[in-house]
């Protein structure tokens, strides 16, 4: 079975730009796989000769004033329940964020591979701006530009490595 990757963050940071990317929109969706439901946005995503199966989510909705986890849509803790790997996004041009904090809190909890991904990061490559991320406690900031196609191939062999 192909590896799992789930993209989870607040709104607008980009996620879905990133699944684009790595579907290169074909957004083959996927009934077949064992054990994925269908109400999460899948994809077939190949990067740098490896394939695995990408989730888009959207599931933040950041004008509920409860805390993260209740915020938190069913179908992204499904997401991430049913990932190998989670693609943490956030975003380079607003820095870190409260909603950030809490997000970084439940990841953490949840016993997965998270890979940290700081997204608009075009143009940002020696910006100290990048090295406040590391205060998520997630590890190390991987710059990307899900627009210009930044970072990605390096991101992803990160999350891959070892399945
Ligand atoms: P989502 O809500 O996390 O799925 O975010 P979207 O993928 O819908 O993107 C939100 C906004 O950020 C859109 O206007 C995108 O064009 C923009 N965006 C996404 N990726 C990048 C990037 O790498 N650089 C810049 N500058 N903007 C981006
Ligand atoms: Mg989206």
């Amino acid at each position: 079975m192909k590896p799992v990757i789930a993209l989870v963050g607040r709104p607008n940071v980009g996620k879905s730009t990133l699944f684009n990317r790595l579907t290169k929109s074909r957004d083959a969706i996927v009934a077949d796989f064992a054990g994925l439901t269908r109400d999460r946005h899948y994809g077939d995503a190949k990067q740098g000769g490896r394939e695995f199966i990408v989730i888009d989510t959207g599931g933040f909705e950041p004008e509920k004033p409860t805390g993260i986890v209740a915020q938190m849509a069913r179908q992204t803790q499904a997401a991430v329940a049913e990932a190998d790997a989670v693609i943490f996004v956030v975003d380079a041009r607003l820095g870190v964020s409260g909603q950030d904090h809490d997000i970084a809190r439940y990841l953490r909890t949840a016993n997965k591979r998270v890979l940290l991904a700081v997204n608009k990061a075009e143009g940002m490559q020696d910006s100290p701006v990048l090295a406040e991320f590391h205060e998520l406690g997630i590890g190390t900031p991987h710059p990307i530009s899900s627009a210009h196609g930044q970072g990605i191939r390096s991101l992803i062999e990160a999350a891959l490595d070892d399945f």
